[in-house]
């Protein structure tokens, strides 16, 4: 008896818990005989338009379409017998061939020898601005986040080079062999860059939390710092003068960062790092790359001063860089991002809906207002003023992060914020790679054109 309920209780346990993660397994052969019986259902985004489905001809043969081309490949992925499934297309597969079609209707195509249809996957993605992120991005290799502040719901997740899901299996050889492009990379969360400084938020968080008396800082900057023969430039050589902690982050000050650096605890530093989820997992149910903060008690006074700006050894994914500005324009909570609003069956009728939740408090609500005020600088006086005056108010950090050894003018342009800074809605973060130079300047113009057709 004892042995037979055991049995049940696994079947149960098995078939509640286990069954979606085993049937969803690239291992699991079995995903086709779900495929003979079901039709793979609809992918959409929040709208209701149609982003994948699949095509039946006349003789049965199926095909999975992709209306919008190339413009969701790395978020929504492919789907190919041959080549498996990617993006969403993996992640939520179990719906996909799941048919909550209605009892009648499965009965009679069981009789009939007719196929299911597989349950529709509404996600959180907007058509339109996703359109407009991919679109302004233009030929610039590199990744645009955007989601909701106060709930964490992704909008946006475009990478570029893309390639196209309609082709992937004609296109198969020649997507895996461009080493120079790596169009089969999500950049927006496999992306790993050096942060620049957009990376002076988290040094500017550990020098609040080390110095109560962070607000009385003060620092003379000349246009270059030098420490043990190590020196470190402002951006173009600028010269910003008499700065508190609050100009430091407006001007992007390369040298006042290198001076706040050097004055840190290491390990507290470190820490704090850590607490922005550096050096650890992120939540996310796409593949992601960790990002890493390398700072210890052995590191030179060169590396202390690089991590502080935002170069050295620290790497971060922008979708990284997306989820801490989420935490601070949210108060320091950070909200669980999701990409799948709701699962219905083929005809709407709601199965289940994903709401918002948190997924851990990175900082205290104090820090983050202060923090969302250093940011409100950068827009209104500092290096995204081009963002002021729209139709919305913004806060931000930009960024220039060096990546090449042996040219330095070679760059990286970030740009991370929000908007509507007294309530915000919307969290973007922008990185172009290999643009020439000037700070930030790409990757802030681009988050103006995206935010204006959201709001105009
Ligand atoms: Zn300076």
């Amino acid at each position: 008896m004892v042995l037979f309920i055991a049995l049940m209780a696994y079947i149960v346990y098995f078939t509640v818990v286990r069954a979606r993660t085993v049937v969803n397994s690239p291992y699991n052969q079995r995903q086709e005989a779900f495929a003979e019986t079901v039709i793979r259902g609809r992918i959409t985004d929040r709208n209701g338009n149609v982003l994948a489905e699949t095509d039946v001809a006349e003789d049965g043969t199926e095909t999975r379409n992709y209306p919008y081309g190339d413009v969701f490949a790395h978020v929504i992925g492919y789907s190919d017998p041959d080549y498996g499934n990617t993006g969403l297309e993996s992640v939520e597969n179990f719906e996909l061939l799941t048919s909550n079609a209605f009892f009648v209707e499965k009965i009679q195509n069981e009789f009939s020898g007719e196929k299911n249809m597989g349950d529709t996957v509404v996600t959180t993605l907007d058509a339109d601005l996703q359109q407009a992120a991919y679109d302004a991005l233009g030929s610039y290799k590199g990744a645009v986040v955007v989601m909701e502040a106060s709930t964490g719901r992704i909008l946006t997740m475009v990478s570029k080079p893309a390639y196209n899901p309609n082709t992937i299996a004609a296109d198969w050889s020649t997507l895996n062999s461009d080493s120079d492009n790596s169009p089969l990379l999500n950049r927006a969360t496999q992306g790993s860059y050096a942060p620049g400084s957009t990376f002076k938020i988290v040094t500017t968080l550990a020098f609040m939390r080390q110095n109560s008396g962070y607000a009385d800082y003060t620092y003379d900057c000349t246009g270059a710092i030098t420490r043990d023969n190590v020196t470190i430039h402002c951006v173009n050589n600028s010269v910003h003068g008499h700065e508190d902690l609050r100009s430091s982050v407006a001007n992007s000050c390369n040298s006042s960062f290198a001076n706040i650096g050097l004055s840190l605890d290491i390990g507290k530093y470190r820490e704090t790092a850590e607490d922005l989820l550096f050096n650890s997992a992120l939540p996310s149910v796409l593949n992601y790359s960790r990002s890493s903060f390398a700072l210890n008690e052995d590191s030179d006074t060169a590396e202390i001063m690089m991590t502080a700006m935002g170069q050295g050894k620290t790497m971060a994914s922008p979708y990284h860089m997306a989820l801490i500005t989420q935490a601070i324009a949210n108060g320091g909570t950070l909200m669980e991002p999701y990409l799948v609003d709701s699962v219905t069956n083929y005809a709407g009728t709601q199965i289940r809906r994903n709401v918002p939740k948190s997924y851990a408090r990175l900082m205290t609500s104090a820090e983050a207002a202060q923090l969302k005020e250093y940011m409100t600088a950068v827009v209104e006086e500092g290096t995204a003023s081009v963002l002021s005056g729209r139709s919305y108010t913004a806060a931000g950090k930009t960024g220039t992060a060096e990546y090449s050894q042996s040219d330095s003018s070679r760059t990286h342009s970030w740009f991370m914020g929000f908007t509507n800074v007294d309530n915000p809605d919307l969290v973007i973060c922008v990185i172009t790679e290999g643009s020439d130079g000037s700070a930030g300047g790409k990757a802030v113009s681009i988050a103006g054109e995206i935010l204006d057709s959201y709001y105009n």
